[in-house]
């Protein structure tokens, strides 16, 4: 037995979730289904078997966006954080609810008939040398100051008490 372990949840902390081995086929699916689940450009996902997957907190709220998929959400926050064909054994979870996104690295893209026109054009646009700190110092405080925002790792309680 491993103990591997990785982590993640929604933004709001109602749902948390354990991945048990590493992920695999870590990956963006530009596919229109995607990009309206996600509200984004694209969808990131990487997957294990479900065996390996554990929600720790909370419960899935799910959508079937076909006959053939299931989509796992937060009810209270909205964030997307899953994806399965239901007659697979597997999960694939969003590579940005994971406490450590940085760690799983996509390796392939999928759905490209649906990729938008200047998703390539994106990394250069202008403002990639700023933050909101820099932009505005005073705004990124106040956030800081008020963050609701579920923290990176498991908690034992969520909300704070008192909070
Ligand atoms: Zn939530
Ligand atoms: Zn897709």
């Amino acid at each position: 037995m491993s103990d591997f372990r990785m982590t993640g949840g929604c933004q709001c902390g109602a749902v948390r979730y354990a991945l048990l081995t590493q992920p695999d086929n870590p990956h963006i699916c530009h596919c229109r289904m995607c990009q309206k689940a996600f509200g984004s450009f694209f969808a990131p996902l990487t997957g294990v078997p479900l065996s390996k997957f554990e929600v720790t907190r909370g419960a899935l709220a799910l959508f079937r966006s076909s006959d053939l998929v299931e989509r796992g959400f937060c009810r209270d926050c909205g964030t997307p954080l899953s994806f399965r064909f239901i007659d697979s054994d597997r999960i694939s979870v969003s590579i940005g609810s994971l406490d450590e996104p940085e760690k799983v690295e996509p390796t392939h893209q999928f759905g490209n008939e649906a990729r938008l026109s200047w998703f390539a054009k994106l990394p250069n646009l202008p403002g990639n040398e700023t933050t909101t700190e820099t932009d505005a110092p005073k705004r990124a405080a106040d956030i800081a100051a008020s963050n609701h925002q579920h923290p990176d790792h498991d908690t034992a309680v969520w909300p704070p008490k008192g909070a």
